[in-house]
């Protein structure tokens, strides 16, 4: 009764999504990786311009780094996408160009947790398995009235063992797991659930005992670690000179500013400091728009930088600025 109250609440009150027109793996792939860190309403452009632009396993495995990285520009987190061309690789060397069909087998590709691999592989496939995300943990957190931590493996563990317990038959599986999750996405909210219009609500034990709110437990980490930054945005007047980050930490591979000032400089302007807030890090920034006449081929308009480099969501706000104070009639800056 519970799946069937379940699938028939679905039918009637699902999202019509791009990627739930058919049950092509790769657009599900993408879709899932995508929706990891951003919700759905948010990343349905990105999807879409992505598809477009690599529709298809080979053309994601051959894209340039470049191009990949502007793909992703705005959805941060960008080791998923550095992890979507490794695995896209792997496919074309080992699976002829596929995604493999079991939970199993996808789980050892590059970027694809027990979660990922589940939806894949069930939703795509039709295994009969399950896909746990944060969404499918409250619910059945509420369900079950379980006041474990769901931050560690116990918690987690026994909210796994509950969803497969709970898994239709494999016809139905498509459905069933889409369903858990749309009901955590719509109904199940975190906070205010909408008890009043859920279609499960009669084998919810939060819900008979009335702590659905307190549910899920999740007992915080540590704080996260502060780093303080100075950055220097180098201009000629017109254009701004943008950097490669190193190999090695956040945001690699991506473009930034210096933490430098130019040898040369003739006048400077602070811009309005920023926050950035990473997993584990907070990155409270300072910067300054630096006039100089040292310019060098890392020097580029902002249309061009608009078109071809990824600047990540850290440094949008310099960017935004010194665009501002450069190219405003209005705005003209404060030097120093
Ligand atoms: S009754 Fe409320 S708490 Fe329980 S599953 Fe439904 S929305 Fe969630």
């Amino acid at each position: 009764m519970f799946q069937q109250d379940l699938l028939t609440w679905y039918q009637h009150n699902k999202r019509e999504l791009p990627f739930r027109k058919n049950r092509n793996a790769y657009q599900i792939w993408i879709s899932e990786i995508m929706a990891q860190q951003t919700r759905i309403e948010a990343m349905l452009p990105y999807f879409e311009r992505f598809i477009e632009e690599l529709p298809d396993m080979k053309s994601l495995a051959e894209v340039s780094d470049e191009k990949l990285n502007k793909l992703w520009q705005g959805l941060g987190y960008y080791s998923r996408a550095r992890n979507l061309k490794k695995c896209a690789q792997v496919c074309m060397a080992q699976y002829d160009g596929k995604l493999p069909p079991t939970k199993e087998q996808l789980k050892k590709l590059p970027g694809i947790g027990p979660y990922t691999a589940g939806a894949i592989a069930s939703i795509a496939y039709g295994q009969r398995v399950s896909c746990v995300d944060g969404n499918v943990i409250r619910v059945f957190s509420r369900i079950y009235d379980c006041h474990e931590d769901m931050a560690r493996s116990k918690g987690r563990k026994y909210i796994e063992k509950k969803v497969d317990e709970s898994l239709p038959e494999a016809a139905y599986i498509h459905d069933y797991n889409q369903a858990l999750m749309e009901l955590g996405a719509l109904i199940c909210v975190p906070s205010g659930p909408r008890c009043d219009r859920c279609p499960i609500r009669a084998y919810c034990k939060g819900y008979a005992n009335q702590t659905c709110d307190q549910l899920p437990v999740l007992i915080k980490k540590k704080n996260r670690r502060i780093e303080k930054k100075t950055i220097y945005i180098w201009t000629d007047g017109t254009r701004i000179r943008l950097v490669k980050r190193s190999e090695k930490g956040l945001l690699y591979q991506l473009y930034g500013f210096d933490e430098q000032q130019p040898e040369h400089s003739i006048r400077r302007v602070e811009l309005t400091p920023y926050t950035h807030i990473f997993s584990h890090v907070e990155w409270h920034m300072k910067a300054f728009l630096v006039y100089t006449d040292q310019a060098d081929e890392n020097f580029h308009t902002f249309s061009d930088i608009q078109k071809k480099y990824a600047v990540p969501s850290a440094f949008q706000p310099f960017l935004t600025e010194a665009e501002t104070l450069i190219q405003g009639k209005e705005n003209r800056p404060n030097w120093t």
